[in-house]
């Protein structure tokens, strides 16, 4: 079998389940993030098991996936709608998070089209300068939100921690927080959701529960209040079982949901260091080569088309040594192997997503 992906839907039930129970005691709903997996329905199908009340995808083709099997829960665009996509997405998701009045209108005037209610969630700029309207135009724009046709105003998010590594905090939390309370005071209403964030929020909600230890920390910070945030958006943390702000372990959760196997095409006991003139490799300066003598070079069949090498940690024993489009190259050391074998990765978001999104690569769901 070619390069494959298999995936531990137990696994992923397990950290959903787990984060879902403990984010209900702070009062905060999870949005399961199915974009790292190409909008998988098996995928959605657990997190919705485990208690995730909402899905979420950047992508409308994915959305559309997923209701086409038939996923019964509730499904929120987080990407500002595209103005070339605007009826499919009144189509096939309830909800978008937005920043662009323009494209509230035409949301407004195609769900008006087809009789449905479109939902709006108000994306704030809360410091990392990615999606968000500035705090101080929040309440103008909610003013001319709740006066559109066929669009329900349903609370307001932010997202941090993406393009510039901002973190979640008291300080940028309370913003949201009292802007929720604001808005809501100017309006008379109670929005719905108050969406604080992405995985890199649980730190701030949990205050420790890695497991770097701090668990009295966790447990002062269970009585700390949330504010207003009811709600968070959940990929990574879920699906990989890390926090995105160290990629450290999340407490008692799985790591190895996602292993990325390739098979051996070749074994040569070979140098360890190149000879002939140097330029550049297929991707550009190749790192400085450690010359550890003769070793026993393996070549595996999957390469920066299927992965992104960079991302991908070997089964102990393994070192890697580099990568191209097709190949993966790695020092066998102690390992006995025959052509055909499997070897075995770990994964980051980065391998994931690029693992999930390849055609060369055979996703192969485990109970
Ligand atoms: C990708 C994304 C998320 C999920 O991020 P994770 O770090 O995987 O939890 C949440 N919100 C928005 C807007 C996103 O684009």
């Amino acid at each position: 079998m070619s390069a494959r992906l298999e995936i531990n839907l137990r696994k992923i039930h397990h950290n959903a389940h787990i984060l879902v129970q403990r984010l209900s005691v702070h009062g905060i709903s999870v949005t399961g993030i199915t974009k790292a997996t190409l909008g998988s329905p098996a995928i959605a199908e657990v997190f919705q098991s485990a208690g995730v009340t909402m899905l979420g995808d950047s992508r409308i083709e994915n959305i559309e996936k997923m209701k086409e099997a038939n996923v019964s829960a509730p499904m929120s665009l987080i990407r500002s709608p595209m103005l070339s996509q605007i009826n499919r997405i009144v189509e096939f998701a309830d909800t978008s998070f937005n920043t662009e009045l323009e494209i509230i209108k035409a949301l407004s005037c195609a769900a008006k089209l087809v009789g449905r209610t479109h939902g709006i969630v108000l994306m704030v700029e809360l410091g990392d300068l990615r999606e968000g309207i500035m705090p101080c135009d929040v309440e103008a724009m909610v003013r001319s939100v709740i006066k559109l046709p066929n669009i329900e105003f349903k609370g307001i998010g932010a997202n941090l921690a993406c393009r510039n590594g901002v973190i979640p905090d008291d300080k940028n939390m309370a913003e949201l927080s009292t802007l929720a309370n604001s808005i809501d005071n100017t309006f008379g209403i109670t929005m719905s959701i108050v969406s604080g964030g992405n995985s890199s929020n649980l730190e701030w909600v949990f205050r420790g529960s890695t497991t770097k230890g701090k668990e009295s920390a966790a447990r002062a910070g269970a009585t700390k209040g949330t504010g207003r945030i009811n709600n968070l958006r959940l990929g990574e943390a879920i699906l990989l079982g890390r926090n995105p702000l160290d990629r450290e372990p999340i407490k008692d959760l799985y790591t190895d949901g996602f292993n990325l196997v390739g098979e051996v095409i070749e074994f040569k006991f070979k140098p360890s260091k190149p000879w002939g003139e140097m330029a550049q490799a297929a991707f550009g300066t190749p790192p400085p080569i450690r010359n550890q003598g003769d070793i026993q070079q393996v070549l595996l069949a999957i390469g920066e088309q299927d992965t992104d090498t960079d991302g991908l940690t070997p089964s102990s024993g393994y070192e890697m040594l580099g990568a191209s489009s097709d190949h993966i190259i790695l020092n066998a050391k102690e390992n006995s192997i025959t052509i055909g074998d499997e070897i075995s990765f770990g994964m980051n978001y980065s391998a994931l997503l690029r693992s999930m999104t390849s055609p060369f690569v055979n996703k192969v769901m485990e109970e």
